[in-house]
């Protein structure tokens, strides 16, 4: 007999306060999951005709993800007892990689053993088993040297760093675009993707706690293909605009797009890098301050400022995003896409939900040295 555990939340506030196991109620939904998944073994015969069984591989922990516990996200799975638990729950997580352990006789195409990423956000991904239809995931076709935690990560910052480098504005070979965040998983995808396609980068860091930490941040992204890369505070220095006219200036190369995900003063000072009629995205706002729009650059330079929400985009675009993640997934087979760095947390079944809360509530804290990845 295997039993299912998944990490739940009853009411929103910080994951350390409001994760948890769930109670188990005295007397189970009649749909519970928990019934499900109790007999591994000869459980394909009761699974509904379209319905699969799956196993979880990976799953990442992204600051959306808190956010959302938190209860200040967009987004917010319905709370239901269909895990048996006591009060009304929500699954946290929303991105990984999963197993197919068996499959309903419906289901003709995906088989036992295929791995599938969640289609949409919002399914509730930290659990070690689940119940899905085939409508809910989207197959791996070609798992061949890739890792989980490679499939686990790909739908949410790849595919942002992909669209936006794509879908805003036309960059051609040896153009410019300047980003924030330039270290987070988008950053970094993006770096890549952008010296695969042949584009110049500006990345931003925040400045280390010391000098030495901040060299090494900035070797790891040029080792990326980063064209160049500065601190906040290189960036807010009144000389900077002449240290990126010095690097655009040599030809027609233009700074045209921006990428944002901090907010607050340093993108006041990212703006103005911008060329004539350039165009900045933003996606995130992690330093919680809102983007100035500078009135004067909004006039007379002709800037455009767009927000791009890869949740939005997924779901309307389902072709393109198997598509996008095929895409990013062949490059990591080719090995020309890295693996962002993670700090994993095992989970299995004697593992405490105290180790788990952790390792989440830590997702949100700064100057981190990888994103924090369940595997299981
Ligand atoms: P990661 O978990 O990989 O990295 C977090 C990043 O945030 C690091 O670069 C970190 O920098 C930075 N950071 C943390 N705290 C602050 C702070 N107070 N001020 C400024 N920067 C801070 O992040 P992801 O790549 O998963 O996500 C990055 C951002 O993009 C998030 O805001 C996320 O919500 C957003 N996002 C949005 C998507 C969309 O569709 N709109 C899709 C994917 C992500 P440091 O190392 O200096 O701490």
């Amino acid at each position: 007999y295997t039993q299912a555990k998944a990490l739940v939340y009853s009411k929103y506030g910080e994951p350390s306060d409001v994760l948890s196991y769930g109670d188990p109620g005295t007397e189970p939904h009649p749909q519970a999951m928990r019934r499900e998944v109790l007999h591994t073994h000869s459980i394909s015969p009761s699974l509904p005709s379209g319905s699969l069984l799956l196993r979880t591989l990976a799953t990442p922990i992204n600051p959306a993800d808190i956010n959302q516990i938190q209860g200040v996200y967009p987004s917010k799975p319905p709370m239901t007892q269909l895990l048996g638990t006591q009060s009304p729950a929500a699954v946290g997580g929303n991105e990984g990689c999963f197993e197919i352990a068996s499959v309903g006789s419906g289901v003709k195409d995906l088989a036992k053993g295929d791995w599938i990423i969640m289609k949409s956000t919002g399914f509730g991904t930290w659990r070690t088993h689940t119940l899905a239809t085939e409508q809910d995931v989207l197959k791996i076709d070609n798992k061949e040297g890739l890792t989980p935690i490679q499939v686990g990560t790909v739908s949410v910052n790849p595919c942002t760093a992909y669209r936006m480098l794509r879908d805003f504005e036309t960059l051609k070979e040896g153009d410019w675009f300047i980003q924030n965040g330039a270290n987070s998983g988008v950053g970094r995808a993006a770096i890549q993707l952008g010296k695969m396609w042949g584009y110049r980068s500006i990345n931003v860091i925040r400045d280390r706690p010391d000098a030495e930490a901040t060299e090494k941040m900035k070797q790891e992204l040029y080792a990326l293909g980063a064209t160049q890369v500065v601190t906040e505070s290189e960036l807010m220095d009144r000389s900077f605009g002449d240290r990126v006219k010095e690097w655009t200036s040599s030809g027609p190369h233009r700074v045209k797009l921006g990428l944002n995900c901090v907010g607050g003063k340093p993108t006041s000072a990212l703006i103005k890098c911008l060329s004539h009629s350039g165009h900045l995205v933003t996606y995130g706002g992690m330093s919680k301050q809102p983007v100035n729009l500078p009135t004067g650059l909004l006039i007379f330079k002709d800037l455009k400022f767009s927000g791009f929400w890869v949740s939005r985009w997924s779901d309307a675009h389902p072709v393109e995003k198997k598509k996008c993640v095929e895409e990013i997934l062949e490059y990591t087979r080719l090995g020309l896409f890295k693996d962002v760095p993670v700090e994993t947390v095992q989970w299995d079944w004697d593992t405490q939900e105290s180790v788990l809360k952790e390792a989440v509530q830590g997702t949100l804290s700064g100057f981190r040295a990888g994103k924090g990845v369940l595997v299981y």
